[in-house]
């Protein structure tokens, strides 16, 4: 008999019929009852996470603008940085400390007011390489999530670690997501990781929301004319085959690159991001 089948057999033998005592994966678990609740005093109204194939795509320059354009839209918005072993997110928005309060921990503020909690907010030396095993890491996502008191949110999003691996599944299975927004480039293997993204997405009943292809040209700065240097983009074709929709292409811009190095990923009035975010804020009503 085939381990997974003992398992089962195991499980049903043994099962109380309570979920959440239990982690087994067995066919009548109900995915909703993975769920963990927010802190107590967190106000949270939707969830986003945003998701890529593989690293160095621009998933959290994607995370972080669409946090700049739903706030100038007036939203209150925070970000759950998940990328543990990579964090960026703080770097970019010029944040150095989570905040302590009576009743717990506040995330970290942006000068504009972005909430935003990060492993890098927690470690005495962010230079320190975080070299711990998936579960670890996917625990202090999961505490990330209920452990800080997010304030008043109209949107958190969250900065999904690449792929589809141990934390993603956490993040998928543990918190309340309201969709996934997909991050791809041109040079990608694009069909297969979209194809994989929404599959796992659906696997759990999570809406995808659609696609960002980033770095899908640069504008030549003399004469304006759009340069394809990793090559035609398949985003629409992609986008159509899955029935979804691409929200927005982005260029490779030396400003923006720019502005996330030093810190001022908010003051930088990149055009790009306004229409995804509109299409965000639709789609999650
Ligand atoms: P990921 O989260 O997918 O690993 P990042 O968002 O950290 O990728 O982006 C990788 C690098 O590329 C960063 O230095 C970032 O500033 C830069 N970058 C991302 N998108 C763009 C863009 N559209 N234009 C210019 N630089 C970009």
């Amino acid at each position: 008999m085939e381990n997974q089948e003992i398992q089962n057999q195991q499980t049903q033998e043994e099962c109380t019929h309570d979920c959440s005592t239990c982690s087994a994966n067995c066919s009548s678990r109900d995915p909703k009852s993975f769920l963990e609740k927010p802190h107590q005093l967190s106000s949270i109204k939707k969830v986003i996470a945003v998701v890529s194939g593989k690293g160095g795509v621009g998933k959290s320059m994607v995370t972080s603008q669409l946090a700049v354009a739903l706030h100038r839209m007036g939203y209150k918005v925070g970000i759950l940085d998940a990328d543990i072993t990579g964090p960026s997110i703080p770097k970019c928005f010029g944040v150095t400390e989570a905040r302590a309060c009576e009743d717990g921990w506040l995330p970290g503020l942006s000068e504009g007011g972005i909430q935003v909690v990060s492993l890098n907010l927690l470690l005495e030396d962010e230079t320190q390489p975080v070299v711990w095993r998936g579960p670890v890491i996917a625990g202090t996502v999961k505490q990330f999530w209920t452990d800080f008191i997010w304030q008043d949110l109209d949107y958190l999003l969250i900065d999904m670690p690449p792929g589809t691996g141990d934390v993603t599944l956490t993040v998928f299975q543990t918190i309340p997501l309201d969709g996934i927004v997909i991050v791809t480039s041109p040079q990608e293997l694009v069909s297969m990781i979209v194809e994989k993204a929404v599959n796992m997405a659906g696997m759990m009943n999570i809406k995808t929301l659609g696609i960002v292809e980033n770095m899908s040209y640069v504008r030549c700065p003399d004469c304006g004319k759009i340069l394809r240097i990793f090559g035609e983009s398949h985003a629409a074709e992609v986008a159509d085959k899955h029935g979804l929709e691409l929200l927005e292409q982005i260029p490779l811009d030396a400003d923006l690159a720019a502005a996330a190095d030093a810190g001022k990923i908010e003051k930088i009035s990149s055009p790009y991001f306004m229409t995804a975010a509109q299409r965000i804020v639709e789609k999650t009503k």
